[in-house]
């Protein structure tokens, strides 16, 4: 069954309800069939992943099918490295188009020749004003527009002329297909809109066979006619393109599937258009579109997220028809709810303060076994070392501390995590006045974590062996903005003025236990009390890296729970 399907009878969410009462009446014959229709121009991103889990869910919850198309409509935006990219991210995010891959280009010699159709039917005429006069022309949404002189070319020279867009004849903005539908309509988009327009570059796929291209609203509907889409979901931007989406399917007298729109995903903190962020990339604002800290679906993979996380946030969020504002910390919620699930823990120090085991022999070492999830049995154990010389999180210790801190001070008792009490006896401190080395005691006794005398202390510290540690980069991550909507512009800023010069911190000389030395590019697992990690691309045999992914603490619930 799928994860997505609800135990009760009701409708997931209003286009799931539009599908059942299609289906109860019969009108598509029972048949679900979506599509998600990206544009090569940039990577995908988490909002792209909001409309694949939709698409390819409702196909998958009606037994349907869902297309993969490229709308590859505009060769001078699009590149080969996007249609890769795009593959990659929608098969990691769990769903499979199998043999139904699609191109918009695929479809340019059946385009052209509906348009022409159009044109016999009256329905298209070439015009041949210029920029400047069509917007003239075209009005205000106050005030109508007005016929172009053009408008009323003989069926004949309309063909003509076309034909000779197509074996480029004209220059670029020379002439332009328009749907002859009505300069006075109240929605704009109804204004006799292009259909075509000449553009003399090569494009990814057909190369330099044609320089005439479709537009969008052209090729969108026709592409979904051609595939047999049953419901073209789209989001809310496309409202207002509806009636003419129905238009050309209606004028030409094909197949028609029914454009739904739902609502897009906003995220806080970042900025979701691609055209936003091919700026930074293209500024070096970030290392790439993969950059950890990108709300692409290729930049979540990199900072650890997992697809299971990014579909239950999906799912968490809904589809709905009003436009709002997801809060960030909601998407990590899902991520921690999975990663606390799904990995490992083990030990790794980002602020690493020595400490030497003064009655601890100099050249002993002894293993601890370690369970490798205590909450989950079936996770195993490890074998960790131990020795005189360890590695602590500085703030583990605290020089004046309050009776409520129960980590390490002079005089202090703490619990090493799986191995014994030890017993700060001093602070040594550079000239500064910098704490650089703590000496404590062991109490052999104490073996394994606990005192046979019944002795409790509070505090359990997580550590290394210095000895047997391996020492790696630690990429710590914030907001890459630090606006909760950078792109309200209502102060007069850009979005960029408000990127976050702190997003990214590197710590050069973290350590970590053995085992997490030698992790593969990928490799997710939580450091103990101090968050969840996963390995980076950069990593190397001798310098491994680790991007935090997500910091142990909930903010999601602290922030409903203050709501409430
Ligand atoms: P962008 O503005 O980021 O370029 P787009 O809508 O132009 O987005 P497309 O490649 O055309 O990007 O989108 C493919 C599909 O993903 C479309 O059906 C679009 O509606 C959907 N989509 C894009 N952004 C979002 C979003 N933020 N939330 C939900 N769906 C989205
Ligand atoms: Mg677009």
């Amino acid at each position: 069954m799928s994860e997505n399907t609800t135990d009760s009878n009701s409708p997931k969410n209003f286009i799931a309800a539009i599908i059942e009462k299609d289906n109860e009446t019969g009108k598509y014959d029972g048949r679900v069939a979506t599509r998600f229709p990206p544009e090569p121009n940039g990577y995908l991103h988490i909002g792209h992943a909001k409309s694949i889990c939709l698409n390819f869910g409702l196909a998958k919850d009606f037994g349907g099918t869902c297309n993969l198309r490229f709308d590859d409509t505009n060769p001078a935006k699009e590149e080969v490295e996007y249609v890769e990219s795009i593959q990659e991210d929608v098969r990691w995010l769990g769903f499979d188009w199998e043999d139904r891959l699609h191109y918009s280009s695929d479809y340019f010699d059946d385009l052209y020749a509906l348009a022409v159709q159009l044109i016999k039917n009256g329905k298209a005429y070439v015009d041949s004003l210029s920029a400047e006069e069509t917007r003239e022309y075209r009005g205000t949404l106050t005030e109508p527009g007005k016929d172009s002189p053009y408008r009323s070319r003989s069926v004949e020279e309309n063909l003509t002329i076309f034909e000779g867009m197509k074996n480029g004849e004209f220059a670029d903005g020379e002439h332009l297909l328009r749907a002859k539908i009505d300069m006075a309509s109240p929605n704009m988009i109804m204004r006799d809109p292009a259909l075509y327009r000449i553009r003399k570059v090569d494009h990814h796929r057909t190369g330099d066979k044609w320089c005439i291209y479709p537009m969008y609203d052209f090729t969108h509907c026709l592409s979904d006619s051609l595939e047999k889409i049953t419901h073209s979901v789209c989001t809310l931007e496309f409202e207002n393109n509806r009636p003419l989406y129905d238009w050309v399917l209606e004028n030409l007298g094909v197949y028609r599937p029914q454009q739904i729109e739902f609502a897009r995903l906003n995220l806080t903190y970042t900025v979701m258009s691609k055209r936003r962020l091919i700026q930074l990339v293209e500024d070096n604002q970030v290392s790439g579109w993969d950059d950890p800290r990108m709300p692409t679906i290729s930049g979540m993979r990199r900072r650890g997220y997992s697809p299971a996380a990014i579909r239950n946030f999906c799912e968490r969020i809904g589809v709905a028809k009003a436009t709002n504002m997801v809060d960030f910390a909601l998407l990590e919620f899902s991520v921690r709810e999975d990663l606390n699930e799904t990995s490992s823990r083990y030990m790794g120090v980002v602020n690493p303060l020595k400490v030497v085991i003064e009655n601890y022999p100099e050249d002993k070492v002894e293993e601890f076994e370690f369970l490798n999830n205590p909450g989950n049995p079936d996770a195993g154990s490890r074998m960790v070392p131990f020795s005189k010389v360890l590695y602590i999180e500085r703030e583990d210790y605290m020089e004046d501390a309050p009776k409520k801190f129960f980590r390490l001070s002079v005089g202090r008792e703490v619990r090493l995590r799986y191995g014994y009490y030890i017993t700060c006896t001093e602070a040594i401190k550079d000239e500064n006045g910098e704490v650089v080395e703590l000496r404590c005691t062991y109490d052999p006794a104490t073996i394994g974590g606990w005192s046979k005398d019944g002795r409790k202390v509070k505090g359990t510290i997580h550590w290394v062996s210095v000895a047997h540690a391996k020492e790696v980069e630690v990429r710590l991550y914030e907001h890459l903005f630090t606006k909760e909507n950078p792109m309200d512009n209502k102060d007069g800023s850009d979005f960029k003025d408000h990127i976050n010069p702190d997003s990214l911190k590197v710590l050069p000389k973290c350590y970590v236990e053995p085992f997490l030395g030698k992790v593969e590019p990928g490799f997710r697992c939580q450091f103990e009390r101090v968050g969840y990690f996963c390995v980076d691309k950069d990593s190397t045999a001798e310098k491994p890296v680790f991007n935090r992914t997500a910091t142990l603490r909930d903010t999601w619930k602290r922030i409903t729970k203050n709501q409430k």
